[in-house]
């Protein structure tokens, strides 16, 4: 049996992959906010279960074990956050911080009961889907950055980043959400971004622009 310390680990780093962060010590001990030699004790632990390789320059890369392990855990939040979202109606930006909690504890019986009322389809009430796995996979799929959108053109927001509840619950005062429309009126002299949602409009600042992916629509 896995600790939970160690899927979240196996968990972080793919998400870090996916977010298209060079995924290195330093990566995990800011997204897990743990201890640096809290870190590398558990890729100590990890490397010698045959989990993660550690290259000479520092650089982590999951096994094909320890991506299994990771895909399950996150396919499993995946399915807690919908749970308590369609099932139980807790509100998008609520859940994630519970999930995280919770999926630890889904057993493969509860997960089976999980994916017979849900279904399998993975997207979470944040647009994220184990099958993008790299910013890489989603520009493939004619995805961009809301932070790189051209002006003047209209786009449907497909995710959020799920790990920070401050820019979740700012996102939700803005209404912007996973399948939100918004049109991109230009950039700003300040660096800002212009949008339109619906009659209203807001300045979207970087660190809030880079952390939503949107498709034209
Ligand atoms: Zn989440
Ligand atoms: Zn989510």
């Amino acid at each position: 049996m896995l600790t939970v310390s160690k899927e979240d680990y196996l968990k972080a780093i793919a998400e870090a992959e996916a977010e298209g962060e060079t995924v290195i010590a330093a990566t995990l001990a800011h997204w897990l906010a743990v201890s640096r030699p809290a870190v590398t004790a558990a890729l100590k632990r990890l490397k010698k279960d045959g989990m993660v390789t550690v290259k000479n320059d520092g650089l982590i890369r999951l096994t094909s074990q320890g991506r299994q392990i990771a895909e399950q855990t996150i396919f499993r939040h995946h399915l807690i956050e919908r749970m308590l979202s369609e099932i139980f109606g807790m509100p998008w930006y609520e859940i994630h911080e519970e999930a995280e909690r919770l999926e630890h504890a889904v057993s493969p019986a509860f997960e089976k009961k999980l994916v017979e009322k849900l279904g399998d389809n993975d997207i979470c009430p944040h647009g994220n889907n184990l099958a993008l796995r790299s910013p890489a996979d989603r520009r493939e799929k004619g995805q961009c950055l809301l932070g790189e959108a051209e002006g003047g053109s209209q786009y449907q927001v497909v995710s959020v980043y799920e790990r920070d509840r401050k820019l979740l619950d700012f996102f939700e005062e803005e209404g912007i959400r996973p399948g939100t429309h918004l049109a991109v009126q230009g950039r700003n002299y300040d660096g800002t971004l212009s949008i339109a949602v619906g009659k209203r409009v807001t300045r979207l600042g970087a660190p809030a622009a880079e952390k939503v992916w949107v498709a034209k629509a």
